[in-house]
């Protein structure tokens, strides 16, 4: 049994924890939000009043929050993660932010006797809930061992991508390829309906053909399809619109860094903003299909 330390429990570190502690793990986890702590306290989590309380004991503590100025936040400061874990605890972070944050988060653990781990995933919330998720990690060679068995329970696949941040920077580039997906899928699937074709038959059409994606696969924003589709509940976020803006954002960013022009992700951000702006920030990134039906609804 392992005393891991977990912070943020939502959409993600819900069904993530729970893995572990059905594998048999302790895990002492906290989060602002009082329902996502009630949900995983119904899973076996024990849910704990602050961050020190968490990450005391633990041999390994991993953050799963929204962006990097959260990141930064929950690690830094006299209630951080920095000030009250021991240097022993390896330090993993799986949300998805800037490379900026992750090489600030390498570098004050360095600083301060921490190993550190940037170790985003994929795979969505059904991938967190099955177990199944892909991490991707970038750090020391000893590092990324041990972290690699620690993610076991939540994961099918483990991949060392390389160095201090690149973990991080194999994550940018892969979900700005779903988003990209993920228009391509939304496009797809007006089109076709408005070419009167039945929606399960161009779907399973696009499934043995070209087409096919994991966006296709998983995210199909057409009503009673595809089972771990948002479109079945009303577009209630899975995976919301300002976090695939923010992770969007992030491409372009390190599209400007490095000269390479991004002209799709640019067109992705577009309608993200125009839901974000219709008020639409909280619901499913898959609302994004609204975007192409010919007069808004879906
Ligand atoms: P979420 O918004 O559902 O959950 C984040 C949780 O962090 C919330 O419960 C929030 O209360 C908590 N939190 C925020 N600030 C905190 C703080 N200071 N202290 C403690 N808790 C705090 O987000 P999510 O969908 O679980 O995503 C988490 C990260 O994983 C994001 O970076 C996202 O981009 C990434 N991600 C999401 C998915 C997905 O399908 N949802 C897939 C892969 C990666």
């Amino acid at each position: 049994m392992t005393n891991y330390g977990w912070i943020g429990l939502g959409n993600m570190g819900g069904p993530m924890t729970a893995n572990l502690v059905k594998a048999g793990h302790r895990v002492r986890a906290f989060d602002l939000n009082p329902e996502a702590c009630a949900a995983a306290a119904a899973e076996g989590v024990e849910i704990v009043e602050n961050i020190a309380a968490a990450v005391l004991d633990a041999e390994v503590v991993f953050t799963m929050l929204p962006k990097g100025e959260h990141v930064r936040s929950v690690f830094d400061g006299p209630e951080g993660i920095w000030a009250n874990a021991k240097t022993s605890t390896l330090l993993a972070d799986s949300s998805t932010v800037d490379i900026e944050t992750s090489r600030f988060c390498h570098e004050q653990s360095a600083a301060r006797g921490f190993r550190f781990v940037d170790s985003p995933v994929s795979g969505g919330i059904s991938g967190a809930a099955a177990g199944t998720l892909a991490f991707m990690l970038g750090g020391a060679d000893d590092a990324v061992r041990d972290a690699t068995g620690f993610i076991e329970p939540m994961s099918g696949k483990v991949i060392a991508a390389g160095a201090a941040t690149a973990g991080i920077a194999a994550k940018i580039c892969n979900n700005m390829m779903l988003f990209i997906d993920l228009m391509a899928a939304s496009e797809g699937s007006q089109l076709a309906e408005h070419l009167g074709l039945d929606p399960q038959v161009f779907w399973e059409i696009a499934s043995v053909s070209s087409a096919r994606s994991w966006a296709q696969q998983t995210w199909y924003p057409v009503p009673g399809i595809v089972p771990t589709s948002a479109a079945n509940h009303n577009f209630d976020a899975t995976f919301r619109v300002d976090l695939a803006r923010k992770d969007i954002g992030l491409a372009l960013q390190a599209g400007i860094a490095t000269g390479v022009k991004l002209p799709a992700a640019g067109l992705v951000r577009e309608h993200l903003d125009a839901l974000i702006d219709e008020g639409l920030a909280d619901k499913d990134c898959s609302l994004i299909v609204k975007q192409v039906s010919p007069d808004g609804s879906v």
